[in-house]
């Protein structure tokens, strides 16, 4: 079904994984023909996709120096710049995009090449908290301006929507059912709607059990998603949402210091900090605390201050990602090599043989202590729904196309992060594409099983402190 007529055109930056994978979507949803849509990329991979489809491909990789040249002639008022590379800045092209008045959506807040790693900056100033800080500073000047969408893919993105339903859906369940959910806009109401349930923790808990027909070989990556975009993000600092429960800093942890202070970072990379969580498939597991911008909008976004501006609720929101068998390899060879990227690198697509991306959102610390609400889209199911993608991939693509149409709908309103866009119409959109959409409850906490073997320096008062979810 075509969820909307778009009579601008539209220029998709980057043609990797997530490119190609939602590329087939847009078309199938959007009353947009092939004449209309540009592919601007850094690498001939895709091009075979483009031409199946009748897409025009241009061939050039852009920098600080040719962006606005690059894409200026390409767009004008009216069109849609989708933002789906790496290794080009974000806010600059939101303000290309503010300028020439054009929508705007990507996946992340993105650097220039080097901006995660560059040693010149602090840890806080590479964090994902500087750069959404960045990008939100936009906000004002942009007011009433073209829709510019950050941050709008699976996690962040999709994950954002999932929490409503899971706040939903756990007011149902406790004798406290929301009649009206409030407009996503309302972000007090929401908050209060978390408070009022005692959710303390949030996690992203994801495990991909995706296997392919070859194994990792020794110096090289392997992904299901983009392993320039994971190494990036695994070697920021970790980071998460802090929440108000929590009673103490962890002794690496340190707050920024400027703008809205709900997250902190620790001084080592996401990718050696690792987190327990749950899954209701794979039940208890250790995931990597990989910095991610929903760690600190969903902290941000149910953030409740009292009248003279004090914090009276806020959840800890981070992710809990296990990534497929190969990646935790990967990323095992990259620490020892001091976090020296491999010499090869492998996307894993067509040799996937089988497994599944189970994503979803575990709020923890209400009256029903764990619940997990999310996706669960085998390798086949994600075949079968769209081509060019696996489990991974669609998740993320139909969140793209769900925020393309969305921005489409809403064309007037500036700077919007996820937590900001209508979570029933997102759901609805994505839901022919990320196979068993369910809600589990659970009574793990991760106090379960510690200090068996060993002693463990646990707190049994509150199971809910970020200390006794660390792996340490
Ligand atoms: P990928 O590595 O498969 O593809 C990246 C694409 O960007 C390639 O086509 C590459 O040629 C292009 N590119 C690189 N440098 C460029 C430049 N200077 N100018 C123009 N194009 C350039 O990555 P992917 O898996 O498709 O991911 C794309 C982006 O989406 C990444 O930033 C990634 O972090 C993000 N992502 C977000 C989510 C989410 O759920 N929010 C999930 C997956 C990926």
């Amino acid at each position: 079904m075509k969820h909307v007529a778009f009579d601008g055109r539209l220029v998709i930056l980057g043609f990797g994984s997530i490119g190609q994978g939602v590329l087939p979507l847009i078309l199938r949803h959007i009353d947009l023909p092939a004449e209309r849509i540009t592919i601007v990329t850094a690498e001939e991979r895709g091009r075979e996709v483009a031409a199946e489809y009748g897409i025009r491909f241009i061939l050039q990789a852009a920098t600080r120096e040719n962006f606005s040249d690059l894409l200026s002639p390409l767009l004008s008022s009216g069109d849609f710049l989708l933002n789906l590379s790496v290794d080009v800045s974000s806010v600059e092209l939101m303000k290309l995009c503010n300028r020439l008045d054009v929508l705007y959506l990507d996946t992340v807040v993105e650097p220039w090449a080097g901006g995660y790693t560059d040693t010149s900056l602090t840890p806080s100033q590479r964090s994902n908290y500087a750069m959404r800080e960045e990008a939100v500073a936009l906000r004002p000047a942009f007011a009433g301006g073209p829709t510019s969408i950050t941050a709008h893919g699976a996690n962040p993105g999709l994950v954002s929507h999932f929490v409503k339903q899971a706040l939903l859906d756990i007011a149902r369940d406790t004798g406290a059912p929301v009649a009206t959910p409030p407009p996503a806009s309302d972000r007090a109401a929401w908050a209060g709607i978390a408070a009022k349930l005692g959710v303390k923790v949030i996690h992203i808990a994801e495990r991909d059990t995706q296997v392919a027909d070859r194994p990792k070989k020794p110096g090289e990556f392997v992904n299901t998603w983009s392993v320039d975009g994971f190494v990036g993000e695994g070697c920021q600092p970790a980071e998460l949402g802090w929440g108000s429960h929590e009673k103490e800093l962890p002794p690496d942890g340190h707050r920024h210091g400027f703008g809205c202070d709900a997250a902190i970072y620790l001084m080592r990379p996401g990718a050696s900090t690792r987190v327990r969580t749950w899954t209701p498939l794979e039940g208890p597991m250790h995931g990597f605390l990989i910095t991610h911008n929903e760690s600190i909008s969903l902290a941000d976004y149910y953030t409740l201050r009292d009248a003279d501006g004090t914090v009276v609720y806020r959840p800890t929101a981070h992710y809990a990602y296990h990534p497929c068998d190969d990646a935790v390899l990967s990323v095992h060879e990259l620490a020892g090599k001091n976090w020296e990227m491999q010499p090869e690198k492998r996307l894993m697509t067509d040799e996937i043989t089988h497994g599944m991306d189970e994503l979803g959102v575990l709020l923890m610390g209400h009256a029903k202590g764990a619940y997990w609400y999310g996706s669960r889209l085998t390798i086949g199911e994600a075949r079968r729904a769209a081509p060019h993608n696996n489990a991974t991939s669609l998740q993320v693509t139909a969140a793209v196309l769900a925020g393309v149409i969305w921005a489409m709908e809403n064309p007037r309103r500036g700077v919007v992060e996820s937590d900001e866009i209508d979570h029933a119409r997102v759901l609805e959109i994505c839901a022919p594409y990320l196979g068993d959409v369910v809600g589990e409850y659970a009574d793990w906490t991760p106090l379960e099983g510690r200090g068996v073997l060993f002693p463990e320096a646990v707190d049994t008062t509150d199971p809910w402190q970020f200390r006794n979810f660390r792996v340490v």
